[in-house]
């Protein structure tokens, strides 16, 4: 067995949460792909800039010159961080669902969208106006570069976008993001991708994938909520409309007769107007620059407990595990994992792990509701929902085993409290 690797230490890893007994239970949190606990060095360096805090860009005060310099060093920690180029911007964004909608805005008019309709609902929705072409998910990975491919090659001149999440949030599985940049470039296209789920686990290189545009979620990318970014060719970015008009986006303002005459900025600060998360962007700029330093480790950890998840709910009576390439037989994927059970309610099942063994999954559709229905079928009892678990830096050998028992458990009957809907969930 793969050993499991030392990972940089997460805020959450010591949390206790009571049980439906009385007594408390150290948490396993299995809902990382939610949102993982931060970094503890990000909360040390979160509480020490705290104090500091003041307005960027615009103070002459020395602690408005401690926030700018941050804010900027983030920045720069973010560009290496998803290996970015010279001709790349980072615009910080509150998260990968505002990368998007930022992204759909700035789009030339007119761009040609081709998707799959399996993707999250942030990267699935936001291009409202422009032609989308919405492919059906494929049952594998080849499948899915030629029907990009062909899809690209039916759509009219002019610009394309291919849009891609790197890795599922449903079932954890790799898209061949690399193949896909391929094809876009081959056709004249470009293409964003969505790692929201992938830059938590995988390496990402705009440069060594040669993909135009990365959008992420710092709160998936253990540090607090509130900042992410959209990455990528700045000529697009320079020429689109301020996602958002106010201070910051504005260089020069003048009343003139006819009305007020605008000049706007033409770098990253174009997007940015407003006071922004200086707190957060610090925040996600220290988590990513401890995370480059890990990846080994970090894929070690995860690879070790994922090989045991795997072959352990293998073992549950009636469990099936969603696969969108179910067509391809390799198992390239990051430590997530959805499924259903036949006979059980996902969110019954969600709250016996919660309230008898302090477990935290999620339940649901995911915000990916095309994608969980189709690979759900008609699987029995499960309704449109199905459950999901997702490792992080926080995960432990000893949460794997529990959640493993637990299922046993709930699926021989062994559970111990009736549960009743209260406020439209299961609780004991
Ligand atoms: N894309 C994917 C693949 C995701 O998993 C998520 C979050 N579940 C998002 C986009 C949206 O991220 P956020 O909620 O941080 O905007």
């Amino acid at each position: 067995a793969n050993p499991i690797a030392t990972v940089p230490e997460t805020a959450g890893a010591e949390l206790t949460v009571p049980l439906v007994t009385g007594e408390s239970v150290g948490y396993a949190n299995f809902d990382h792909a939610a949102s993982a606990p931060c970094l503890s060095s990000v909360r040390r360096a979160v509480d020490e800039f705290l104090p500091w805090y003041a307005s960027v860009h615009r103070g002459a005060g020395f602690a408005s010159q401690v926030s700018t310099t941050i804010y900027e060093r983030a920045r720069q920690a973010v560009h290496t961080f998803v290996g970015g180029r010279s001709c790349d911007s980072v615009v910080f964004t509150r998260n990968t669902t505002d990368s998007l909608n930022l992204l759909a805005r700035a789009v030339p008019r007119g761009t040609a969208v081709v998707l799959f309709d399996t993707e999250h609902h942030a990267a699935l929705l936001p291009w409202r106006g422009h032609h989308v072409r919405r492919l059906p998910a494929p049952r594998t990975r080849s499948e899915a570069v030629t029907a990009v491919a062909k899809a690209l090659a039916e759509c009219p001149e002019g610009p394309r976008l291919v849009v891609a999440a790197g890795a599922s949030n449903v079932t954890g599985e790799l898209l061949p993001v690399a193949e896909l940049t391929e094809v876009a470039h081959e056709a004249g296209a470009r293409i964003v991708v969505d790692a929201a789920q992938l830059a938590p686990h995988r390496r990402v290189s705009l440069r060594e994938l040669g993909a135009d545009y990365v959008a992420l979620s710092g709160h998936k990318l253990y540090a607090p909520f509130g900042a992410g970014a959209l990455v990528g060719r700045s000529d697009w970015l320079r020429a689109a409309e301020p996602y958002l008009a106010g201070g910051g986006a504005s260089k020069l303002v003048q009343g003139k007769e006819t009305g007020v005459e605008v000049v706007w900025n033409t770098g990253a600060e174009r997007h940015e107007a407003g006071s922004p998360n200086t707190v957060g962007v610090y925040a996600l700029g220290v988590a990513c620059t401890e995370l480059a330093t890990q990846w080994q480790q970090i894929e070690d950890h995860e690879t070790a407990l994922l090989d045991r998840l795997t072959s352990g709910l293998a073992e549950v009576a009636g469990l099936r595990v969603l696969r969108l390439f179910a067509g391809d037989g390799q198992n390239d994927q990051v430590g997530t994992i959805s499924f259903v059970i036949d006979g059980f309610q996902p969110n019954w099942v969600a709250a016996v792990l919660s309230a008898e063994y302090g477990i935290g999954v999620r339940d649901g559709a995911f915000c990916a509701h095309i994608a969980t229905r189709r690979l759900i079928g008609d699987a029995g009892g499960s309704g449109q929902q199905a459950l999901r678990v997702s490792l992080g830096l926080g995960s432990k050998e000893e949460h794997v085993e529990r959640l493993l028992r637990a299922l046993h458990d709930i699926t021989q009957g062994r559970t111990c409290w009736d549960y009743t809907i209260r406020d439209g969930r299961w609780a004991p």
